[in-house]
């Protein structure tokens, strides 16, 4: 054995796939030929860390563990199994492995099997590494979509790997492209949205930043695409639940953002845990072959999601029993099986029953070790253990965090320019998320109480000495709000000039009582959780000024608040340093810029609200209730006031293969500096097939200092304007078009042209 600073490997022989100097395609192709069954099978089989399963079971009820839904159970194995069968070459990936030294003893135990074949090992780090303590936090992916800012998705994706490497981790699942259409779903705030654009280009800046083209190198990670396909409009919002949806709508509006990912080189999707058509994902060779790997040309590997091959048998009924759902999702193109024993034992069955062949394997195993030789992981598969200590929440990730935190904070309502403050003395500040950790938002744990800036701190740090802050904690779960501390409340408000309540969900995964969103925690309605509306209104009839900050994953539709309260900050889920961010943009040290990647329903009677529905949509309204959003799509205010003039176009006709240039000059006419979201939206006139009343195809950040102008432009090219025919053809029709540009996709806010497409 040869022993290196964090481990020892086998000695280095020269065979083939041990040869650096090959590629990862060569080496993969040698290695597999000296596979057997077992251990072909072994690099399919992805486990959960020890150190996770062993904190799960602290945390977790019996009942929840037995629950096949918690995470790290697996009845009749103990951890000396998993480690016996990771020196058997019986487990090729693990998930979930909080720290470097686990990270190492594992590869270790990898290190002792025959071929001494490196783990990959994979962990949901989808906004920073935030599973691990001490990692930063990075606002939440619904945040980043708001900032429209994908440079700093990709920068922060970037440190996001390099965090995941220093603590041992190589392939984070993420980005979540799936297309929201049901806030009800608890998800949304791992999302990037409804609009398929815009999730595109997010989608694509995080594998860029993550995987920086080939992942080859010590500070690059793989990417994954999910959920394929459709998990944002499972109906009645619960996760899982079916979708059926047209194949017209799954090309148009939900497949882009995965051809996307394709294209960008994403190595892995993973299949959604929902059926599509009557096809559940993990079994649709439509899904998973013809599209993925048929017409895309996809070459990395497919994912199961947690025990959803298992499901095939005991959920969808499509398979008669676990055997039959590893065949079905082995030959519709999964390759890697997330959690859990019976898949290897399934295999083995399969193929001495002569119902598999190993050589099906063959194309799964040899894409697992191609990632595995791009990744380096075979000249070294361990992690210097000091390196988390300085990678961890490095002063430039936590910059990186708080730029973001600040480019997503909406300001959604302003009335009278109460903001950003000014002569104010005394701040009332409660609510449940006042002082809460919940501004981490889902799929992070604990982390250290220094790494984090609630509002509180946030205002404490931000407000000048003359200023008095005080806060009542009103508890950090909305069940725990009493009529004591309204009344509190109530009495406190009255004193102070303005009263700023913090309110909204709670998306910590391991706070089994407060819990209000995230993964399994679906909403039947989208208003307030508990009595936090009631805790508003009590303190607005103390007949001062109040400032309702929202902190949550899915849009909140409360249209007293629209009505009533003077302002309202969208603050989504803005991570480590969201306390200081929502503080700045209070006081106006950062002026407010990003734009809402999501419509509000006034309701969730409302759904689908989505601002780019078909021209019928609203020809009817409701009896009961306005026909329309609380906040629309694009939407965002800011302490500037922009003014959009002179929309021109180069050419005012182009052919099917043509391009023009579209412009506008935007003016800042107000005397604060300030950034400003400029969207482009097109409209197809009339069509064969119907389509959307607008669709975003454009957006540009840009920054106008007072009374500053500029000409902002956008290329046009037919392939933008282009849809699927109602032959299913994809291409552009001939005729007028409208070109839309300003500042939201609402119409008061566009300036329109039309360009005309000739044949
Ligand atoms: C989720 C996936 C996630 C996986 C691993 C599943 O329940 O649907 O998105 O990557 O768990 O944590």
């Amino acid at each position: 054995t040869t022993c290196l600073a964090f481990g020892c490997t086998a000695e280095s022989e020269t065979l083939p796939y041990k040869d650096s100097k090959l590629s990862a395609e060569q080496r993969a192709a040698d290695l597999l030929e000296r596979m057997t069954l077992a251990e072909k099978a072994g690099q399919m089989s992805q486990f959960v860390g020890l150190k996770h399963i062993a904190e799960s079971e602290e945390k977790l009820s019996p009942e929840q563990l037995i629950n096949s839904d918690a995470h790290g159970f697996y009845p009749g194995l103990n951890n000396d199994d998993l480690i016996k069968m990771t020196e058997n070459g019986e487990i090729g990936s693990y998930l979930h492995v909080v720290d470097a030294q686990e990270a190492n003893q594992l590869q270790q135990y990898a290190m002792n099997s025959r071929l001494a074949i490196p783990l990959i090992i994979g962990i949901d780090a989808i906004h920073g590494n935030a599973l691990v303590s001490g990692a930063t936090v990075y606002p939440s992916p619904i945040s980043a979509a708001s900032s429209f800012n994908t440079k700093l998705v990709k920068k922060s994706s970037t440190e996001t790997a390099k965090e995941m490497r220093a603590n041992g981790s190589h392939w984070t699942f993420t980005p979540n492209i799936d297309i929201v259409r049901d806030p009800r779903w608890g998800r949304v705030g791992e999302t990037f949205g409804e609009d398929p654009y815009l999730v595109t280009k997010m989608g694509v800046a995080t594998i860029e930043g993550l995987q920086q083209d080939d992942f080859i190198g010590p500070e690059k990670v793989i990417a994954n695409a999910k959920h394929f396909v459709g998990g944002g409009d499972s109906i009645n919002g619960l996760n899982i639940a079916p979708l059926d949806v047209s194949e017209r709508t799954l090309r148009q509006d939900y497949f882009p953002p995965f051809k996307a990912a394709v294209d960008a080189g994403v190595f892995t999707f993973m299949a959604a845990h929902n059926e599509v058509n009557g096809q559940p994902s993990h079994g649709s060779k439509f899904l998973l072959n013809d599209v993925l790997r048929e017409e895309w040309k996809f070459s990395g590997f497919v994912v199961s999601d947690w025990l959803d091959v298992d499901r095939l048998h005991s959920l969808h009924r499509v398979a008669k029993n676990q055997n039959e759902a590893v065949k079905l999702s082995i030959e519709a193109g999964m390759d890697m099986n997330m959690h859990g024993p019976q898949f290897a034992k399934a295999i083995f069955e399969l193929v001495a029953d002569g119902r598999l062949t190993q050589e099906q394997l063959n194309d799964s195993v040899k894409a697992i070790l191609v990632a595995k030789f791009r990744l380096g992981l075979f000249e070294q598969p361990f992690v210097d253990e000091s390196l988390a200590e300085t990678v961890n929440f490095n002063p430039e990730h936590q910059k990186t965090s708080l730029a973001m935190a600040r480019d997503s904070i909406v300001l959604l309502k302003n009335d009278h320019n109460i903001l950003p403050l000014k002569n104010i003395k005394n701040i009332f500040v409660t609510g449940p998320n006042a002082n809460a950790h919940t501004i981490l938002g889902d799929w992070s744990l604990p982390q250290p109480e220094e790494n984090v800036t609630t509002i509180v701190e946030g205002l404490q740090q931000v407000s000048s000495k003359e200023v008095n802050i005080d806060y009542l904690d009103v508890g950090n779960q909305v069940k725990v709000l009493s009529e004591q501390h309204i009344s509190e409340a109530v009495k406190r408000a009255k004193t102070a000039d303005v009263s700023i309540v913090v309110v909204g969900e709670n998306p910590l995964r391991f706070d089994n009582e407060g819990k209000t969103s995230g993964e399994n925690v679906a909403r039947a309605e989208l208003d307030l959780y508990g009595k936090q509306l009631e805790l508003i209104q009590a303190i607005h009839s103390a007949g001062k000024p109040v400032i309702v900050v929202l902190i949550n994953g899915r849009p909140i539709s409360e249209p007293w608040l629209v009505e009533n309260v003077a302002a309202i900050i969208e603050a989504w889920e803005p991570g480590s340093f969201g306390g200081q961010a929502v503080a700045e943009i209070l006081y106006g040290k950062v002026n407010p810029s990003a734009k809402m990647p999501i419509s509000v329903p006034y309701s969730a009677g409302h759904i689908q609200s989505i601002y780019n529905h078909k021209p019928s949509t609203y020809f009817k309204s409701y009896v009961d209730l306005p026909t329309k959003n609380l906040f629309e799509f694009g939407f965002g205010l800011s302490y500037s006031s922009f003014e959009y003039s002179d929309i021109t176009l180069d050419k005012s006709s182009i052919d099917t293969s043509g391009q023009a240039k579209v412009s506008i000059t935007v003016t800042n006419t107000s005397k604060v500096a300030g950034d400003e979201v400029v969207q482009l939206y097109i409209n197809d006139n009339y069509s064969e097939v119907t389509r959307p009343v607008k669709e975003l195809k454009g957006f540009q950040r840009i920054s106008l200092a007072p009374q500053a102008s500029q000409k902002v432009s956008f290329t046009v090219t037919a392939e933008m304007l282009a849809y699927y025919n109602l032959a299913m053809e994809w291409g552009v029709e001939a005729g007028d078009f409208s070109l839309m540009l300003g500042s939201s996709s609402r119409d008061q806010d566009l300036q329109k042209i039309s360009l005309n497409v000739k044949k």
